[in-house]
């Protein structure tokens, strides 16, 4: 399996890291080995001093597909979970402005934790979701489908021009405002609506 992901989906976040607003998605790769699930505890990498939490809708992917139109790409997404793209910001802005990839600030290991998945048609109306991060117990994230820039079928089909698409594969679909920093000790909790489906302490 493939873990892929878009940045700047959400125009408020965009606005905190002071980037410009995308054409067209930007989109990154983690590699397997940054999986976390379980609600496995992360252990914090001596490579950064600056780790941020970003809570995302994540998709799975349920079968093989590239070049996919839009119209039919909700078909190729048969769950919904939650996750976090951990990013060890300090390295991503080295990276950024030396116009060098980002990998290594995205994709080190533990950096995608996720929950189990959830039945895309027992979630509601998907494109409304809401959900939201708590750090110790204090709300830091709030989000909502409706305000993504790029919604899940145009992301699935974006990324299958390029990338062909393959059942187990995971989509992170961007972040909301309020990303911050993760410190040792800390516990993080997401939620889709009011149920809790992830908790990370960091360690
Ligand atoms: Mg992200």
């Amino acid at each position: 399996m493939k873990i892929l992901a878009i940045g700047r989906n959400y125009a408020a976040h965009i606005e905190e890291l002071n980037n410009e607003r995308p054409e067209e998605p930007v989109i990154f790769t983690k590699p397997e080995t940054a999986l976390l699930q379980k609600n496995a505890p992360f252990y914090y990498p001596d490579f950064t001093k600056n780790i941020h939490y970003e809570v995302e809708i994540l998709l799975r992917i349920c079968k093989h597909g590239k070049y996919i139109d839009k119209r039919f790409a909700g078909n190729y997404f048969d769950a919904v979970g939650i996750g976090i793209d951990f990013t060890a910001r300090d390295l991503q802005d080295k990276a950024k402005s030396g116009g060098l990839p980002w990998d290594l600030a995205k994709g080190f290991n533990g950096s995608a934790p996720i929950s189990g998945f959830i039945d895309k048609n027992n979630l509601g109306d998907i494109k409304n979701l809401n959900f939201s991060l708590k750090l110790d117990g204090e709300l830091k994230q709030h989000g909502n489908t409706s305000l993504m820039l790029f919604s899940f079928e145009e992301i699935i089909a974006y990324i299958s021009k390029f990338i062909m698409l393959k059942k187990g594969d995971i989509i992170f679909t961007g972040t909301p405002h309020g990303v911050g920093p993760v410190a040792i000790g800390n516990k993080l909790e997401a939620f889709i609506e009011d149920e809790k489906l992830l908790e990370v302490e960091i360690k």
